[in-house]
């Protein structure tokens, strides 16, 4: 037998979509189990049942309580976890369901996206200590009240790293419907590698840049406990993507991935006085209305007044706009102006830290497809342009082959 390890898997649903993948799953599961290694297991819903419930409950009522949707969609796990622990009993596994009360996956009580504060770990303890598999429903939680919450769309990934972190599992590992981490998304370039390896920086980068495959959240709580996460797929047993902490040859690489993300608008206030306190009258009212601002850009300003121009899901144009303009008036603004239909490409890599250079490639890579550049903006290891929605796709191909395809070797040794 090999060492005996502590392992945290997550099932994602398509994994779990089916009662003859929750067969297969179980299977994979009892291998593990087999081999001696102690396991609990987090499940997603079957896949689309999140959705299916959140627009029975949207149909019910124009405004659902947050309480009472989170109680709704919360069920989907609850299902998938009960079936995978009936299949683990029929083929020999011990195996136990529970929901987040049970566990007591303590968050706080923002219902649709609460946030772990902390995980009581004497239940799957116990499991681990009688060889049954503790099968935890992903997504759910419960706060001071006993309130039912919810994680967020995705959420499970960041119940499967918690419970990870919590317990001390030596990896978390998340079965899902793709191999692993890509450079890009496949679907938008035939070109796009799987990763196997990638920092927890980057992967944050590429998380919120839009890639789906994990929870910006779950990233972060493995970054925080330094938890090894392995994304790999529920239908084979080849390795995946490992996230794992810095290491030093990963600076080599100067871009690990491009991301993107599409329908985008931005908002410029136009005119606004230059002088302190006017960005907090802007974005103050709209975090409280819990509108999500992606990049922000004040110009130099010239005779007391500057432009303020920032980015939103399109989906939140209007009432940002309103908002907007509210503001505007009190401060004396010339107005707002909104673009929809934009995109946010972008390249991210830990090498750009200590290499000039791959800024002004990347504009010279678009520059030759007569893509036009709306706005910029970079971090430490991120360098993201907006353009128009319709050029996302010719962007991505461009840099992907200008930074990871086959002549991207020759780039990287000039830089
Ligand atoms: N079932 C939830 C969702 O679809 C949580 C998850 O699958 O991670 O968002
Ligand atoms: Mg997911």
């Amino acid at each position: 037998m090999s060492k005996r390890i502590r392992i945290v898997q997550k099932y994602g649903g398509t994994s779990v979509g089916t009662p003859e993948r929750i067969r297969a799953v179980a299977e994979r599961i009892k291998r593990v189990h087999d081999q001696g290694h102690e396991l609990a297991v987090v499940a997603s819903a079957m896949s689309g049942e999140t959705n299916r419930l959140l627009a029975l409950g949207k149909g019910m009522s124009s405004a659902p309580s947050p309480r009472e949707l989170d109680s709704l969609v919360s069920t989907g796990e609850q299902v998938s976890c009960a079936l995978l622990a009936m299949a683990l009993n029929d083929i020999g596994v011990p195996a136990v369901s529970l929901l987040g009360h049970q566990v007591r996956i303590q968050t706080d009580s923002s219902f649709g996206r609460a946030r772990i504060q902390s995980i009581d770990v004497s239940r799957i303890e116990r499991a681990f200590s009688e060889r049954c598999v503790a099968v935890v429903a992903g997504f759910q939680g419960v706060d001071d009240d006993d309130n039912i919450t919810t994680l967020g769309r995705g959420g499970s990934d960041t119940t499967g790293v918690a419970i990870a972190a919590a317990v001390r599992a030596d990896v978390c590992e998340i079965l899902t419907d793709v191999q692993g981490v890509y450079t890009t998304d496949p679907r938008v370039c035939p070109d796009a590698v799987k990763l196997d390896r990638i920092s927890y920086d980057e992967m944050l980068e590429l998380a919120s840049l839009g890639a789906k495959v994990l929870q910006i959240r779950s990233v972060e709580f493995a970054k925080r406990y330094s938890v090894p996460v392995h994304v790999r797929s529920s239908f084979d047993d080849s390795e995946g993507t490992w996230v794992v902490p810095e290491e030093g040859s990963m600076e080599e690489i100067l871009v690990s991935g491009v991301a993107f993300e599409r329908d985008q608008a931005k908002v410029t206030v136009e005119g606004v006085p230059d002088s302190p306190g006017v960005a907090a009258s802007l974005f103050v009212p709209l975090a409280e209305a819990s509108v999500v601002i992606d990049m922000i850009v004040q110009n130099v300003g010239t005779d007391g007044h500057t432009d303020m121009t920032f980015t939103v899901a399109e989906a939140d144009a209007a009432s940002t706009r309103a908002i907007a303009e509210k503001v505007a008036k009190s401060v004396g603004a010339r107005g707002v102006s909104t673009q929809s239909g934009l995109g946010k490409v972008s390249v991210v890599g830990l090498g750009m830290r200590n290499h000039a250079g791959v800024a002004a490639r990347m504009f010279d890579v678009l520059a030759h497809e007569h893509i036009n550049i709306r706005m910029i903006s970079t971090s430490e290891i991120k360098i993201s342009v907006v353009v128009d929605n319709d050029k996302v796709d010719a962007a991505v191909r461009a840099l992907h082959s200008a930074f990871l395809g086959p002549d991207a070797k020759a780039v990287r040794e000039s830089a």
